[in-house]
């Protein structure tokens, strides 16, 4: 149901002065009062309207702010997503965004939702295949001892925003849009605090840190987050506090590269163990293992090792290992191994396509373009 205007209840026009406006409620009040007009509804809500009408008109700031917003501007129960010209039913989402989930408060100024914090957290990939308890130290906040949370200097009282008069919330047009925001003065919740509390330089509440005990699971991977309820910054006006992200980020390993559940490392060997075979010793997570490597082994060969991976979050099998080969090359060779080595080359050459085929069908090929 629309509420009616301010103005209408009383009979009075926009321009009306104190004056008028008292004049008018004065003369709707006898005749409507409740005690003149005993169990009669109608009488009493009229008396309602016009007391409610003169309240926010005879208030300076408030009658502003009706002048600017209408009722949502002054009207407590106005605030949300009600009135305004069907705004509210057509771009409820809009609204949702913009309010960040706001609730509408039982008749008092809106309650908000505190906002979620981001925790960073580095670890190293052992801790996240194997998982860990930790502890993190994350800001929170207690009500300001001094003036119990109201954020007036004790003695004072917070007066009602001028702004909003009271509501939390404004309404700018944007376009063809009237779009309603927290209000800018008293960021929601409805006062204004003329003489601020020193202790808590008038925001009614003290950061102070916290520590809470984290488990990352085992199996976490790079840019996952853990979702702490409840440990985000506190809510406005009695609103639920927002919650706590953990974000992981897996530092750098010095051997294994991870691909979400499947582990990959370099795994030089020298050329003679490539050429002739021969068991190798291979890093994992958790131990060592070993790798067979066959007669003839070329860079680039994969071995695969099952299930020395890691077993992810929800996963229900560890992932594997792959060791791709790196066949390293002698360097710095002294004159007597070169000859080991020139001699060897001789004995090569005689059956080369068999020795190095690799090698043989490359100068082919490159002989056929030259040609
Ligand atoms: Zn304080
Ligand atoms: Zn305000």
């Amino acid at each position: 149901m629309a509420k009616r205007d301010y103005y209408e209840i009383l009979g009075v026009a926009k321009n009306a002065s104190e004056e008028d406006l008292k004049k008018a409620y004065r003369k709707l009040a006898m005749k409507f009062h409740p005690d003149r007009n005993p169990g009669d509804k109608q009488s009493e809500e009229k008396f309602k309207q016009a007391k409610e009408a003169y309240e926010m008109l005879s208030d300076e700031s408030k009658r502003a702010a009706y002048d600017r917003y209408g009722h949502a501007g002054v009207d407590p129960n106005a605030a949300g997503m009600a009135g305004g010209a069907g705004f509210g039913d057509a771009f409820g989402d809009i609204f949702g965004e913009i309010f960040g989930g706001a609730r509408r408060g039982g008749g008092g100024p809106q309650v908000y939702r505190g906002a979620d914090l981001k925790y960073s957290m580095e670890i190293t990939l052992e801790q996240a295949a194997n998982g860990f308890d930790t502890e993190i130290r994350v800001p929170s906040w207690e009500n300001c001892e001094v003036c119990k949370g109201s954020g007036a200097k004790p003695g004072t009282t917070p007066k009602t925003c001028h702004t909003c008069g009271g509501s939390g919330a404004v309404r700018m047009q944007q376009g063809f849009f009237s779009v309603q925001q927290t209000c800018p003065t008293c960021h929601g919740n409805g006062k204004e605090v003329t003489d601020p509390c020193v202790s808590c330089d008038g925001v009614g509440r003290i950061r102070r840190n916290k520590t809470l005990q984290v488990k990352i699971p085992a199996g976490i991977d790079d840019g996952m987050r853990i979702r702490s309820s409840g440990n985000g910054e506190p809510g406005i006006n009695g609103g639920p506090s927002g919650d706590l992200f953990v974000e992981i980020h897996i530092k750098e390993h010095k051997i294994f590269q991870r691909d979400t559940d499947d582990l990959h490392c370099e795994l030089t060997i020298p050329f003679t163990t490539a050429a002739l075979g021969g068991d190798i010793q291979v890093p994992t997570l958790n131990g060592k293992a070993e790798i067979s490597i066959p007669e003839g082994t070329q860079s680039g060969k994969t071995f695969r090792l099952r299930s020395k991976g890691i077993k992810g979050v929800r996963g229900a099998y560890p992932g594997d290992l792959y060791c791709h080969v790196v066949v390293e090359t002698p360097v710095r060779l002294s004159d007597a191994q070169k000859d080991i080595l020139r001699q060897f080359e001789a004995s090569l050459s005689d059956g080369g396509e068999r020795h190095s085929p690799q090698s043989k069908s490359w100068t082919d090929r490159v002989k056929e373009f030259f040609s």
